[in-house]
């Protein structure tokens, strides 16, 4: 569309130093550079050599304090500001800069005065002055700022009551995709990245993690120290401090968490790790990072896990289901590889770190659990791909995998399973092309060797692909358009392929016979039990169970028998399984207001207090005629809700219209609710918690009389991992 043209954008997704020279298919450095929409910084004209944080962490206060000191290169001449990302919850106190002195003579100290400006809602602009007197290009400088943050987008306070063990409080942090700017100054661009260092200084009896390869602890001293020595970008920078335990459970991976949970992460989780390990080193290469550590969260962390490298961060919430499990361990293990190692350089183009992450992690499975099992995996995700593209019509530009960000948008906004389910088709597709999986599994670890920790765009990939397979490459007529990557790429709606998933049949075929034997819309007749007795579901995997349930999901409503019959065949069989199965179940009962399995639905969110598994049952229940149930099992559970939670609640409760989480000032239309993992970066920052509400002395809020249908809110989160 015209109003998405950027002129000065050439097709390699870089800014044309010489306008309307584009490269014609092929990356011709030094003609163009990277814009990223989403950073202010004008990280093009340094060279971001190392940082240091040096921070205290006050939990009584919830604030970190201290410097950070970042050893830059100005690349460019005449260079006179130096820009970073920065957030309105940090606060800083002074910029001083050291230039070496040239040929012996004494270093120069200045002090610097600096100016913070309005950016987007997600974050602001801090620009440095650099006394010309003395910036040169090519000539070191380290610039040190002092600062306090509190609790912005990407800073997570817990109290105690809100930890697994409930004695100590914690803190974590979570960067993807824009929010380390509220936790450090920096170029908040995943084109930059460059090696870090920190020491944190906590309370006794509190560990510190950080997402960095070397750590060291001083218990005179109370401080942790920490080296990344493999450049990254600011997003994977991650603390977490709290009462945190480990346990060696391979060679090269520890399991850390809050005590009480410990044992039953170790129990999940040991032996595995190594053999995931293992098994994607034989395909895509080396493990480049080291240390494979993963520490479990308390429910308030608000995504599922997060990439971290070094040390994944996962929530707990999801120990109780074991293949969900193993595949988002397996999915942030490929990360390792495909958005750790080689990352994509924009947020516009994040296919290329999880759609490649997408389809190593279903390499791995396939490798270690067989085809049938990936397969299932596969066909429930690409489900609920197409259940996103049924709700967003074909036309939906989230549904192109190079996005095109307007300013101001919040790239967590793209965070969808267009980025995740389309990218992996992609690249199977990029795989059959080859014809032969193990030459595809050869092409992606050369690419990891020759990409490894740097930032690439689209056209990197493509034109690697054609230079590594040349029959393909002649076999077109153009480079681009003959394999319909330009298609891929740019067109909205669905996958222009998608792989065969026969091998899937028999796990897959069962579910859909028990889905049809329940009926459909267009077979009013009565179910056959006999035929269904034959089915036995606790045999069944998660993935099984929870295909046939969203199956389910989507016929509903329901006729009122076929409901009845449901839950008298299945309500006390699923009610004890794993919070998977029981939170799709439960949807059905609300979405068909069931009210005899209603209490199920009360234990439910009394029992978890995650966002994955609260947001969509609130919204199913405020978007059906059970309102007055959500808000008052809510006033029942809000005291044991994470703040930025219980403001999502709140709004899904008490506002008349809208969505509750949609970001603001987007050129895209914000997917309904919980589409996307909701990041703490949807609207503006917290600067105070909401406050715990009073339930009303009269009766709560009557159920609205024309509730809104199911469809246009509740747009269900199918376990996406970041
Ligand atoms: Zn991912």
């Amino acid at each position: 569309m015209a109003e998405l043209q950027r002129p000065t954008l050439c097709c390699c997704r870089k800014v044309l130093t010489v306008p309307s020279k584009s490269c014609e298919g092929g990356r011709a450095l030094g003609q163009c550079r990277l814009v990223d929409i989403a950073s202010a910084s004008n990280f093009h004209s340094f060279k971001l050599r190392h940082f240091h944080l040096d921070l205290h962490l006050n939990f009584a206060l919830k604030r970190m304090t201290g410097w950070q000191v970042l050893e830059l290169v100005p690349i460019q001449p005449g260079v006179q500001t130096l820009v970073l990302d920065t957030h309105p919850s940090l606060h800083i106190h002074s910029i001083d800069c050291k230039v070496p002195g040239a040929a012996g003579s004494p270093d120069i100290f200045l002090s610097l005065t600096y100016r913070v400006d309005p950016f987007t809602d997600y974050g602001s602009s801090l620009n440095i002055s650099l006394p010309a007197t003395v910036i040169r290009p090519h000539r070191a400088l380290q610039i040190t700022i002092r600062y306090t943050t509190t609790d912005g987008p990407a800073i997570w306070w817990l109290d105690a009551e809100l930890t697994c063990g409930q004695t100590r409080p914690l803190v974590f942090t979570q960067g993807h995709s824009v929010c380390n700017r509220s936790f450090f100054p920096c170029f908040d661009t995943p084109a930059v990245k460059s090696t870090y260092s920190a020491a944190v200084r906590v309370p006794e009896g509190v560990t510190v993690l950080m997402s960095a390869s070397r750590s060291a602890y001083s218990k005179s001293d109370r401080v942790f120290q920490f080296s990344m020595e493999f450049p990254v970008p600011a997003y994977l920078v991650a603390l977490v401090a709290g009462d945190l335990q480990h346990a060696d459970i391979g060679p090269r991976s520890r399991v850390w968490a809050e005590p009480c949970i410990l044992p039953c992460a170790v129990s999940k989780l040991g032996g595995s790790v190594e053999r995931w390990l293992a098994v994607a080193e034989g395909l895509f290469g080396p493990y480049v990072w080291g240390r494979y550590d993963i520490v479990f969260l308390p429910p308030s962390f608000p995504i599922v896990a997060m990439e971290n490298p070094c040390l994944t961060f996962i929530i707990s919430s999801i120990l109780e289901s074991r293949e969900f499990l193993l595949i988002d361990v397996i999915h942030e293990i490929a990360h390792g590889w495909f958005g750790n190692a080689v990352t994509n350089a924009t947020w516009e183009e994040m296919w290329l770190s999880e759609g490649l992450a997408t389809y190593a992690q279903r390499r791995i499975t396939t490798e270690a659990y067989g085809e049938a099992f990936t397969c299932l995996e596969t066909v429930f995700r690409l489900d609920a791909l197409h259940r996103q593209m049924r709700l967003l019509g074909d036309n939906s530009p989230v549904s192109k995998l190079q996005a095109k960000f307007e300013p101001g948008v919040n790239p967590s906004s793209l965070m969808n399973l267009f980025t995740y389910e389309k990218g992996f088709c992609f690249v199977s597709y990029l795989s059959q092309l080859c014809g032969d999986i193990k030459r595809f599994d050869s092409f992606l670890r050369a690419y990891i060797e020759k990409f490894k920790f740097s930032s690439v765009v689209a056209q990197d990939l493509l034109d690697f692909f054609l230079g590594f397979f040349p029959e393909l490459k002649e076999s077109c007529v153009s480079q681009r358009e003959g394999l319909e990557f330009e298609r891929w790429l740019n067109e909205c709606g669905p996958p222009l392929f998608e792989p065969d998933l026969s091998a899937g049949e028999v796990l897959t075929g069962p579910v859909q016979r028990l889905c049809d034997l329940w009926g459909s819309p267009d077979t009013p007749e009565a179910p056959d039990t006999a035929a269904i007795a034959t089915f036995d579901l606790s045999s069944w995997s998660t993935f099984q169970t929870v295909l046939f349930l969203d199956r389910l999901l989507d016929r509903s409503p329901l006729p009122h028998e076929v409901m009845s019959q449901l839950s008298q065949c299945y309500s006390t069989l699923l009610d004890g399984m794993n919070a998977e199965v029981r939170i799709r179940w439960l949807q059905i009962v609300v979405r068909n207001s069931f009210y005899p399995d209603l209490p199920c639905v009360r234990s439910f969110l009394l029992k978890h207090t995650s966002r994955m598994y609260t947001v969509p049952l609130y919204e199913d229940l405020c978007g059906g005629v059970m309102k007055c149930f959500a808000v008052e099992v809510f006033y029942q559970t809000q005291a044991r809700l994470h703040p930025n939670l219980r403001r999502t609640l709140q709004q899904i409760l008490f506002q008349t219209s809208g969505g509750a989480t949609s970001a603001s000032s987007t050129a895209l239309p914000a997917l309904p609710c919980t589409a996307a993992p909701v990041l703490p970066t949807d609207g503006p920052p917290p600067v105070l918690a909401p406050p715990i509400l009073a339930p009303p002395t009269t009766s709560p809020p009557p159920a609205p009389t024309d509730p809104p249908p199911n469809g246009t809110i509740a747009l269900r989160d199918v376990n996406v991992s970041a």
